[in-house]
């Protein structure tokens, strides 16, 4: 072969081997490249497992049943707690380390598995060397071959705690249902299916409370007559949105009743109602336990009331007896032996009224009345009733009243003077000298609303502050001395303020030891319909000028207030040689002298003035809280140095009258209410042996201090029978017969004693009465009654019908006696 061939077939080959080798490296890269980027792939990829293995604390195993040994991916490994790499490790070592108490059971778990070549899930809870513990929870999946099994296991103990915390609150809120008898429910309201706890259902009889029952079978066992209450609820609150509250019986079994109260919420979605959420809880016993509270009061009260009566008949013949006996000639010493044992069983009688009048609140079979009155005159009359006892003791009584208040509100009347007249009377008693003044203002206490503030202040023997909490407390005292010193219950301020609290008010005191006592109450400011402020146009007297002379601030204060309020000019001095000098230096149209002053006194001043001609045209009203009369003072109208003669305290009222009349120049005399006929000189001038039947003890009260003011000492009883057996044992002139009293009314006590006594020997009987209908009047005319009297009492009225009253024949009533 010629060279040039075989040079050409060994370039040949050169180029064919370089190409080869050449294409064979390249494959030889790419091989490589691939592999590396399957490597990188791989790597991702196991990071990636890395990962969420570790977020999602989970990881995943392979046991090879022939070795024993199991491969633990790094997620495994790190949350059995064996670092973060993947490790492999005999399944006994891990068996090892799960609870004891869990141990066979993920045995077992597994084994089952194995026998029946099925997947299994187990959970068990692992304990660590240091003592804590995590729960898993380990899936396992078995290779067909059966040698090897692989599996997930995940940290489960952060659910478990979840689970844990709902189980127990689940525990408790059943214990609590429990416990108190109560039971959730919710109602959903397309359906009307009720669901609820078990507790629930165990109350309100249903079967199943996951599958709930219709609304209206869970009422098939609600009482029938209680069955509107629960459906007017639940329209309520889906018609408000607010929540509801029913109390009502359910019939479990005929014959059985017990008691239910339901609480529900509606749940809105969108803005609709769509489920009512409640409670229904078993209030059987509170129920019962109120029927048995109620008729236990009711039974304390019947004794009370019967011992009370069983009381009083033996008192009242002790008083009756010894007001008899006060008649006769007794000589000093008798008659003070007998006068102290009528005063000790009026005592007594006034105890058994106040422990049966407290009894009655304390029970709350009590109710309060709800009327138009009027303010002034109720205010003025309690002071009244004082008004004897406080200028005895020469204590100067004032009331003031705030003249911008409605002088008609609506509320019980009776009620609030028994207030006043309780906190007055412990002033009066409580203050050896100085004054006692109420004042009624409105409240300033933005938290009471509108309402009137009533404030008794004295300048008594106060209480010390260590000593305030036994206020207002029954049968406490503040000092058991001030019991043997003024006597008392210790009932009257518990009462008052039971009774400021049931008008919807509060009552306290502000004391100082030595210095005197506040005591205030405030009670809500309804006024009535008419409401009519005091200041009315036509009695008003602008730029007319007053002189006021007194020498007790609070009196110059009040008149001053109160003539200014109807439109006078005022000046007010406390002494008569001031006043002088006042009248030298202008001219006063009327002047309000007290009567008692010191260096000089109001008469003295009067004819000082009249001496001096000082004040020819000045009108003069004498005010005097002394207790002496007009004729004492000066026995002759027409030459007394005075116009007008006035008791203090003075009604707002009759002032304006007096004044109207005096600037006026009306010259009547002033005959109506002057203190002639209110200190005691009527019983004296017409003497009448008086009988009061009236069963309340406020009207009681009202009716003995009544009368008290006109000198009398009335007997006291309280129903037709006390009525019958008083007429029996001794005589009156006149018996205040109230018409409505327990165990005979006084239309039947009345129809008795005109039966057993003719015309001319029984006492003349007054009906007292609320009703002042015509039918009323005829049916008491009709049972013989005399004359007739409307309630509330009115001084000047019972004593217009005492006046008319003559004593019965003497000779007549003893023989009956
Ligand atoms: P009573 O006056 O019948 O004892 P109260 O309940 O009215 O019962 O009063 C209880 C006590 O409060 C009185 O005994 C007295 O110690 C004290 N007290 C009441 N009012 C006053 C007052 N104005 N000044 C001083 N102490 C008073």
């Amino acid at each position: 072969m010629p060279t040039y061939i075989w040079a050409g077939f060994l370039t040949a080959l050169t180029v064919w081997s370089v190409a080869g080798w050449l294409r064979a490296r390249r494959r030889l890269i790419a091989v490589h490249e691939r592999e590396s980027a399957r490597e990188r792939a791989h790597q991702a990829a196991e990071e990636r497992v890395r990962i969420a293995e570790q977020v999602g604390r989970f990881g995943t195993w392979s046991w090879d049943r022939e070795t024993g040994l199991v491969t633990l991916s790094g997620g495994a490994a790190e949350i059995n707690g064996l670092g973060r790499d993947a490790v492999e490790t005999s399944l006994e070592s891990l068996y090892a380390t799960v609870h004891p108490d869990d141990r066979a059971a993920a045995r077992s778990t597994r084994d089952r598995a194995l026998d029946d070549q099925s997947n299994y899930v187990s959970e068990f809870r692992r304990l660590f060397p240091d003592g804590t513990v995590r729960w898993y929870r380990n899936h396992g999946h078995i290779s067909q071959a059966g040698t090897r099994v692989v599996g997930a296991v995940m940290d489960i103990t952060a659910e478990k705690e979840v689970i844990e915390r709902l189980n127990r609150a689940a525990e408790r809120m059943q214990l609590a249902e429990m416990a108190a008898s109560f039971g959730i429910w919710e109602m959903d309201l397309a359906s009307g299916i009720v669901k609820g706890s078990a507790a629930w259902a165990a109350l309100e009889r249903v079967a199943d409370a996951n599958v709930g029952r219709h609304v209206d079978e869970v009422r098939e066992i609600v009482h029938p007559d209680d069955r509107w209450l629960l459906a007017s609820g639940s329209d309520r609150a889906f018609a408000t949105g607010e929540p509801y509250s029913v109390e009502f019986r359910i019939v479990p079994e005929p014959g059985v009743i017990e008691w239910r109260r339901s609480t529900a919420q509606v749940q809105f979605v969108d803005g609709k109602p769509a489920r009512l959420i409640g409670a229904s809880i078993d209030i059987t016993n509170e129920k019962e336990m109120v029927v048995a509270a109620e008729s236990a009061s009711r039974a304390k009260n019947d004794f009370l009331a019967s011992m009370s009566h069983e009381i009083r008949t033996p008192m009242n013949a002790i008083v009756g007896m010894t007001s008899l006996l006060l008649q006769k000639d007794l000589d000093a010493e008798t008659a003070d032996f007998v006068e102290t044992i009528r005063s000790s069983s009026d005592a007594l009688l006034t105890l058994i009224n106040d422990i049966l009048d407290f009894s009655k609140i304390e029970s709350g079979r009590f109710d309060v009345e709800d009327q138009p009155f009027d303010l002034v005159k109720c205010v003025e009359e309690s002071v009244d009733l004082l008004a004897v006892r406080a200028a005895e003791k020469r204590l100067e009584l004032t009331a003031e009243i705030d003249p911008t208040l409605p002088r008609w509100i609506r509320g019980d009347v009776t009620r609030l003077r028994q207030i006043l007249v309780n906190l007055l009377g412990n002033a009066v008693k409580f203050t050896a000298s100085g004054e006692v003044a109420l004042t009624v203002t409105s409240s300033v206490d933005p938290g009471d609303g509108p309402a009137l503030h009533f404030s008794v202040r004295d300048t008594g023997c106060g209480i010390p502050a260590d000593r305030m909490d036994r206020l207002f407390r029954a049968f406490s005292q503040v000092d058991a001395s001030t019991t043997r010193k003024y006597g008392g219950t210790g009932l009257g301020l518990a009462i008052s303020k039971k009774l400021t609290e049931i008008m919807g008010g509060r009552i306290w005191d502000e004391s100082e030891s030595d210095k005197g006592s506040v005591f205030q109450f405030v009670l809500p400011l309804r006024g009535a319909p008419a409401v009519e402020t005091l200041n009315r146009a036509d009695m008003h007297w602008p730029g007319r000028a007053a002189l006021i002379v007194d020498d007790n601030g609070t009196n110059r204060r009040i008149y001053a207030t109160q003539l200014r309020h109807w439109g006078m000019e005022t000046v007010a001095v406390e002494s008569a040689h001031e006043a002088l000098e006042c009248l030298r230096g202008r001219t006063f149209e009327l002047a309000l002298f007290d009567f008692e002053m010191p260096e000089m006194n109001g008469i003295e001043l009067a004819q000082q003035v009249t001496e001096l001609g000082i004040a020819p045209e000045m009108r003069i009203i004498l005010c005097s809280s002394s207790g002496v009369t007009r004729k004492e003072l000066h026995s002759d109208p027409e030459t007394a140095p005075f116009h007008a003669f006035l008791t203090k305290p003075t009604r707002s009222d009759y002032l304006r009258e007096v004044i109207g009349r005096l600037l006026n120049g009306v010259a009547t005399p002033l005959s109506r209410r002057t203190a002639s006929d209110l200190d005691g000189s009527l019983a004296r001038r017409h003497p009448l042996r008086i009988l009061l039947a009236e069963d309340n003890v406020v009207n009681q009260k009202v009716g003995v201090a009544l009368l008290k003011r006109m000198g009398y000492t009335p007997d006291v009883v309280a129903n037709g029978l006390e009525v019958l057996s008083a007429v029996r044992r001794q005589a009156y002139d006149v018996i205040l017969m109230d018409i409505q009293m327990p165990e005979m009314d006084g239309l039947e006590a009345s129809r008795q004693i005109t039966r057993q006594f003719s015309k001319g020997q029984r006492p003349h009987i007054i009906a007292l009465t609320a009703n002042v209908f015509k039918t009323d009047q005829d049916a008491c005319s009709e049972a013989g009654m005399d004359s007739f009297l409307a309630k509330p009492l009115d001084l000047e009225q019972l004593r217009d019908a005492l006046i008319h009253c003559a004593p019965v024949e003497r000779g007549q009533l003893d023989k009956t006696a």
